[in-house]
């Protein structure tokens, strides 16, 4: 097949122990290409038995060489990493856009970012310190940042670049041996980094990687009794099975669920700063983001304008193959599509403001549906509430800051919130008392911002990823107490 020809290493294959081979079971799954519905190659089916495996070399690796290597060097490592994965930001780009059905240009931008984790984590390994605590005369007492030991990463199908350089680079900085499961609908990036981390000097089993089914590979990872921490990002629903398989273990979590990211547009703000995050934030990645802002709250004063400037806007967007680069490219799956339009089908007593369109040649069985603007929605309707991972924004007018604050903060979910006002008193005010992980101030998501600790609050999760915190979250703090007199 030609696609899986032209690729620099066998996606059929699990990555256990240092060996690439495929699952125990000799199953495979197909990889669907959402652009057009086509097979792009067939992935390992792991199960149990590959995990199972997988977390035995995990612990071999961090019992042996992997965890006794000094910290610099292990950033040093990641750094090498780094500097592979920019001399493949192309290749990576194609893939990511092939499997993920995301523009090129969206592509490009993921494979720079985990380059950029694989830096930050690099240069940050060996800076994580303990601290000396007075106490009692006669003691010394201190603390110090100790990995979990094996942890087991599970990962979506939307940033598949951006969530394993979080997760796995920060859990690699700190010496923990990892255990990554792919998305089944996206795993070529995953396979394609860790093919790099072994050219880059990873030891055997320090980065183990099975694909498979969430039901299969995914429930034995968070129940297996020798992981020590697990990092998910997905679904609410996953997220709690995941929550509970692992507790029965008494294993911790971090869970990244996604969102209902609202963005508050006074009276006083700067429109022509504020338009393209207002959009941006919403259809980037064709709404399958986490932190996605589908929730636009707009000041009665400049409500209509603000109807009207966005109208205009998604008029343009125009939606197609991956390869084309457009604004937006299709949706990750069929199934996808079923769901985006089963919310689309919910909107039907409510006002479409506006719709990009499809290209009129774009491949019958891509996953395309319709970026949609509804206008004047109720705080209440389940299109202001749930999240729909589409190309879906709704538009809600409000009348005072209470009334803003009320509304952003009605849902059940607490990723991201961001406030566009020149008024200083109201930025301070609305940072302290909305309740979400990150807030931005005249700006959504700071471009991206691996530096910057991520995570919600509600049902978006617990736990935090990326910067320097995530560092902490991928290790367990010892406490020395020495009595000498
Ligand atoms: P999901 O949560 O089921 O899948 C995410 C990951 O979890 C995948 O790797 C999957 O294989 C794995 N998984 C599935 N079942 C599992 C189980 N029982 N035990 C352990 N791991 C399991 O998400 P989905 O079904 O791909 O998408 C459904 C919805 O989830 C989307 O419509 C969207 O609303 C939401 N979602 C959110 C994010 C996010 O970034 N927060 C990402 C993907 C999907």
């Amino acid at each position: 097949m030609p696609v899986t020809q032209s690729l620099w290493f066998d996606p059929s294959l699990t990555l256990v122990a240092g060996e690439w081979r495929p699952a125990v079971s000799g199953q495979t799954l197909t990889l669907i290409n959402p652009s057009d519905g086509s097979e792009i190659c067939q992935i390992a089916r792991g199960d149990s038995a590959d995990i199972d495996a997988a977390i035995h070399a995990a612990r071999a690796a961090q019992d042996g060489d992997w965890g006794r290597m000094p910290a610099f060097e292990r950033g040093r490592i990641l750094s090498r990493l780094g500097q592979l994965v920019l001399g493949r930001v192309d290749d990576l780009a194609q893939l990511e856009a092939m499997d993920v059905g995301k523009p090129l240009t969206q592509a490009r931008a993921d494979a720079l970012a985990l380059a950029r984790y694989c830096e930050f984590y690099g240069g940050a390994a060996d800076k994580v310190m303990g601290q000396t605590i007075p106490y009692l005369d006669g003691y010394t007492v201190y603390t110090m940042r100790e990995p979990h030991g094996v942890t087991g990463h599970i990962v979506p199908w939307n940033y598949p670049m951006q969530i394993i350089g979080r997760s796995v680079g920060a859990a690699l900085a700190m010496g923990n041996a990892c255990v990554l499961k792919p998305a089944e609908e996206a795993c070529l990036t995953a396979l394609a980094f860790a093919e790099l981390a072994t050219e880059a000097g990873l030891p055997a089993g320090a980065l183990n990687v099975v694909p498979g089914l969430g039901a299969e590979a995914g429930a034995a990872l968070s129940s297996h009794p020798g992981v020590d921490h697990i990092s998910f990002t997905g679904s609410v629903a996953t997220g709690a099975l995941v929550q509970q398989a692992a507790g029965r273990n008494v294993v911790p979590v971090t869970l990244e669920l996604g969102g209902k990211s609202p963005q508050l547009v006074f009276d006083d703000a700067d429109l022509d700063a504020a338009l393209p995050f207002l959009i941006n934030a919403g259809i980037q990645n064709a709404g399958q983001t986490c932190s996605a802002s589908s929730r636009i709250l707009v000041q009665r004063g400049i409500y209509e304008h603000v109807r009207a400037l966005m109208a205009e806007a998604y008029g343009r967007l125009t939606v197609g193959p991956a390869l084309q680069d457009l604004r937006v490219g299709p949706l990750i799956s069929d199934r996808q599509k079923q769901i985006v339009n089963g919310f689309l089908a919910k909107g039907e007593d409510l006002t479409i403001v506006a719709q990009g369109q499809i290209l009129a040649d774009a491949p019958a069985d891509g996953a395309y549906v319709q970026p949609t603007l509804f206008g004047d929605v109720p705080p209440d309707h389940d299109l202001a509430r749930d999240e729909i991972f589409g190309p879906v924004q709704v538009l809600i007018p409000f009348e005072t800051e209470e009334e803003a604050l009320t509304i952003a903060n009605s849902t059940e979910y607490g990723l991201v919130a961001s406030i566009w006002t020149r008024d200083g008193g109201r930025q301070m005010r609305l940072a302290k008392r909305l309740r979400s992980g990150q807030v931005f101030i005249n700006n959504y998501g700071a471009g991206g911002g691996v530096e910057l600790p991520f995570g919600g609050v509600g049902k978006s999760g617990h736990g935090r990823e990326k910067g320097f915190e995530a560092l902490y979250g991928f290790s367990e703090l010892k406490t020395v107490a020495a009595y000498h007199g």
